[in-house]
């Protein structure tokens, strides 16, 4: 884990280089709505410093692990959803496409649907 990585897509939209439609953000994780939306509501969930993939999560980093998935709780409150899914992607063989871990968060109409 670094604090940020200056080829990192999502570290840059962190430090305010890349534009992105912002939901939520505090000190440690910040929230942006998906360019490529699946749901009617769909944003994502981002840990401000760099940290590759859920794997690269260290024991310690559990506190910020956790504050991602209640920030998906309070966006989803915020939004009015009654229901809603959350969703990582890890590493390639999962669906990871941008190497800086997010949740995603889908919502706006019932989901269904194969997760894998
Ligand atoms: P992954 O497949 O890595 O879990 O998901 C990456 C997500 O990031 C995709 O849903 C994709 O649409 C989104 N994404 C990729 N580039 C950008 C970007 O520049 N801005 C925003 N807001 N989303 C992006
Ligand atoms: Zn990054």
């Amino acid at each position: 884990m670094t604090a940020a990585d200056p080829n990192c897509l999502f570290c840059k939209i962190v430090a305010g280089q890349l534009p992105a439609d912002r939901v939520y953000e505090d000190e440690s994780v910040l929230a942006f709505k998906d360019i490529h939306p699946q749901a009617p509501f769909h944003c994502l969930v981002i840990p401000k410093v760099h940290v590759a993939t859920l794997n690269d999560f260290s024991a310690d980093q559990g506190a910020l692990l956790g504050e991602l998935l209640l920030t998906a709780k309070h966006i989803a409150a915020e939004q009015g959803l009654p229901g809603y899914r959350v969703a990582m992607n890890v590493n390639r063989e999962g669906g990871q496409v941008v190497f800086h871990a997010h949740l995603h968060v889908l919502g706006g109409r019932p989901l269904k649907g194969a997760l894998g």
